[in-house]
């Protein structure tokens, strides 16, 4: 496999985009030490500026559960481009988009759109910090629910590939507002509201992680949050910009019978275009502006085109259930052939081989993983024409565009890893 043409635009890139890169982690180092520059997606495949072909587990990191280059998605941005792109303006679809949303997840009484999933959480923090007059929040290590300033604290994602442990830039006034605790621990969560419960805005959290490789929650944390929320009048922020039409239809909430106070989304409702969305019950989303005080707008939110492409992916899966369990077995296929000496933790068509003991309950746990190991599988899938994401912390996804012949492909090229 070459990669000479993504050395030179890696080289090009550098020089005018901080590491290349519009986002970090994707400025890892592949086969030839440099990330695949990609010029076209088709399905489950894609294909970069050396002709190399791969089978693609990262479906830019979370939307493309259907592929790329849906027909459906494509042909709802077609019929946009003949009535414009952005009006500024109120549009009927972004009702049916936001009912869709309030459909799949009763919880959000009330949508309101915004343009990427950093959007949709500094909003609902903001909006839950109006609503109860309280400036402290509860995130959990290894978390990460966007690049907002007071959520970068012992954030996952990128900042847990790097190692960067808390972010320049932040002034520590912000960061103070935030009470970071570890992930699964129903007893930390209840000291942490002993000690400053009527101070407790909200409790965000990651439903099912998969900002440190996928973990998913115990039913014992899950009830605590929601008991200590309502005990203390705290809003439960579920933070479903990955796993929202991703676990399921109805996201986390649906999967695990529980009704948060808000919820963010992102990723999956945009079809492959920048859109998000924060929602949660009417009293208090009615708070917002211009119906309340607490103001937050957008330019370009519920732009025609993203909304668009949004709509005929979630009707799709709407009409469509069997994709889940297609994926789903897909998922277990795959994982089904993970490498000896991994913990493995799947959640339906996310999941994540931890090269490590496990069980990976939480950041500590995760963070112990073996990351050379790692790297050395992930160049192994990579040589195989298997695109991973290209860190532990991060989870992959199996989407309704992985056929048989890819799945087989991928477990064959497991197995040959030594
Ligand atoms: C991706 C992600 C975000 C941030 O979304 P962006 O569109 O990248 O700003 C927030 N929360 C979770 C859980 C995510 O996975």
């Amino acid at each position: 496999m070459k990669f000479d043409n993504s050395a030179a635009l890696l080289e090009r890139a550098r020089q005018i985009i901080p590491g290349g890169v519009n986002s970090p982690v994707r400025a890892f180092r592949g086969v030839g030490g440099v990330p695949p520059f990609i010029v076209r997606g088709e399905g489950c495949r894609l294909y970069d500026a050396d002709g190399n072909e791969f089978i693609d587990y990262i479906g830019s990191w979370g939307p493309l559960i259907l592929g790329h280059r849906f027909p459906p998605v494509m042909d709802a941005i077609r019929e946009i481009l003949e009535v414009g792109t952005s009006f500024g303006a109120p549009t009927e679809r972004e009702i049916e988009l936001a009912e869709m949303i309030r459909d799949a997840a009763p919880s959000c009484e009330m949508v309101r759109l915004v343009n990427s999933g950093t959007e949709a959480t500094m909003s609902a923090l903001r909006v839950a910090r109006g609503f109860t007059g309280r400036d402290l929040t509860i995130k959990f290590e290894g978390c990460y629910h966007g690049h907002v300033d007071s959520l970068l604290v012992k954030a996952g994602s990128g900042m847990a590939t790097l190692g960067i442990a808390d972010t320049a830039g932040v002034p520590e006034a912000f960061a103070a507002t935030t009470i970071a605790l570890p992930y699964n621990s129903p007893e930390a969560l209840e000291a942490a509201f002993k000690a400053h419960g009527d101070k407790i805005a909200a409790v965000i959290v990651e439903p099912v992680v998969g900002n440190m490789g996928c973990i998913p929650p115990s039913r014992e944390f899950l009830d605590a949050m929601v008991r200590l929320t309502r005990q203390y009048g705290s809003v439960l922020i579920f933070d479903e910009v990955m796993t929202g039409f991703r676990v399921s239809y109805g996201g986390a909430q649906e999967m695990f019978g529980i009704k948060p106070d808000m919820s963010t989304f992102g990723k999956v409702i945009g079809g492959g275009l920048p859109i998000a969305a924060y929602g949660g019950r009417a009293e208090i989303m009615n708070r917002v502006a211009p119906v309340g005080n607490i103001y937050q707008a957008g330019t370009l939110s519920g732009n025609p085109l993203a909304v668009a492409s949004g709509l005929a992916m979630l009707r799709h899966l709407k009409s469509h259930p069997e994709v889940y369990t297609q994926i789903d077995k897909a998922a277990k296929a795959i994982c089904d052939a993970a490498p000896k000496g991994t913990a493995v933790n799947r959640v339906g068509s996310m999941f994540t081989m931890f090269f490590c003991e496990g069980p990976v309950t939480s950041w500590d746990t995760a963070k112990g993983a073996d990351t050379e190991r790692f790297k050395s599988l992930h160049r192994h899938m990579l040589e195989s024409g298997v695109y991973l994401p290209p860190s532990q912390f991060e989870a992959a996804f199996v989407g309704a565009a992985h056929d048989d012949e890819a799945i087989a492909a991928t477990v064959e090229a497991l197995r040959r890893f030594e």
